[in-house]
């Protein structure tokens, strides 16, 4: 059976026989192949979706919460705090429930999807919803954990990246190798520096021979990396990667300049083309800021990016369609409301 991440990778994460490795059996998520999109992309080009949706509380961040929840308890934390669009909080509050630890997460009011609410409600966190964005929770955060004896669990904590790299391992130990290209959203650019880490060390072992090309893709409105300065109030339906001050900047410009990569941005339109082609088309729900790599990467090839390029790109699906289901609804024509009656049904059906 799979044993979670810390167990599964044990060699390459910052543990010990003292850490008491909290988990939920995350990761070994599916890598699918994706071949609607593929023909849309390029004659030689394969297109492989990580499912991250699959992990136990619906998104990436369970790979490093098991990280920064395990590593918190082995230091003798007893509460940990984030800042959250909102998977953030619901991992870290899975997590802490698990270890018996208090959570407590700031959240932007009204900004947060309705299942990553829910939650971090019923795992028992402390939620706080302040009148502000993301960036205002996180510097309150920042400033809180500083002064006193609690854990940051965002991002900026090492371990969360630790954890998430095992998710360049997992696509290398099914792939056999690197993908030529690696396409994933960035917010807060935690998971692109992560996932860099993660390639380079699987090389470095001897594990994977090559190096994918980092594409990373911001949402239009909240495209601070793009631009080259903070976004004061970031815009956009994708909630996840709302985000107007990404902690891991230099780090997310390290990953696409040392890759040769590219971090471009894609507007709400073309996010919510593809979370429709991705949920009609190749049978996978997903939250709309996980779209973004796929907009982004149905961006590039209508500019003529993957002309006679052969190989392949792996798009990180981070979360799943279920956390944000009012979005869904919203996107597409209400059901049809009938009588009760066969003819009715069979007219409706066109037989
Ligand atoms: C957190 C998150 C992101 C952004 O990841 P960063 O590490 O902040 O760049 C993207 N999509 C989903 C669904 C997320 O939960």
């Amino acid at each position: 059976m799979w044993k979670g991440v810390i167990e599964e990778y044990r060699k390459f994460l910052p543990v010990s026989d003292k850490t008491p490795a909290v988990t939920l059996k995350e990761g070994n998520t599916p890598l699918i192949f994706a071949c609607h999109i593929s023909s849309l992309i390029g004659d030689d080009i394969e297109v492989y979706l990580k499912y991250e949706g699959l992990n136990p509380s619906g998104s990436f961040k369970d790979r490093g919460m098991t990280m920064a929840i395990s590593k918190a308890l082995e230091e003798g934390s007893k509460v940990v705090m984030c800042a959250s669009t909102g998977n953030t909080s619901a991992s870290a509050a899975a997590y802490s429930a698990k270890a018996g630890l208090k959570c407590v997460v700031l959240i932007p009011e009204g900004n947060i999807a309705l299942g990553k609410l829910s939650q971090a409600l019923i795992h028992g966190s402390k939620v706080i919803a302040i009148k502000g964005n993301f960036d205002d929770a996180l510097e309150l955060v920042k400033e809180i954990t500083k002064k006193y004896p609690i854990t940051l669990v965002n991002s900026l904590n090492p371990y969360r990246i630790e954890g998430q790299k095992t998710g360049s391992f997992e696509i290398c130990d099914v792939l056999g190798d690197a993908p030529e290209f690696h396409a994933i959203p960035v917010g807060n650019a935690g998971n692109i520096t992560a996932y860099w880490k993660g390639y380079k060390e699987y090389k470095a072992a001897g594990i994977s021979r090559k190096l994918p090309r980092m594409l990373g893709f911001q949402a239009e409105g909240a495209a601070p990396i793009v631009l080259g300065h903070p976004v004061k109030e970031p815009k956009t339906i994708a909630t996840a990667i709302k985000i107007g001050n990404p902690a891991s900047w230099k780090q997310a410009e390290g990953a696409r300049d040392e890759s040769n990569g590219l971090i471009d941005m894609v507007s709400d339109d073309e996010i919510l083309a593809a979370y429709k082609i991705l949920a009609s088309k190749e049978g996978v729900f997903v939250e709309p800021a996980s779209a973004t790599s796929v907009a982004g990467i149905l961006k590039l090839a209508k500019k003529g990016f993957f002309k006679n390029v052969k190989g392949r790109i792996v798009c990180v699906l981070t979360g799943h369609g279920l956390k944000d289901p009012e979005r869904a609804i919203a996107s597409i024509s209400k059901p049809v409301s009938l009588e009760p009656k066969t003819d009715a049904i069979l007219e409706e059906i066109g037989l």
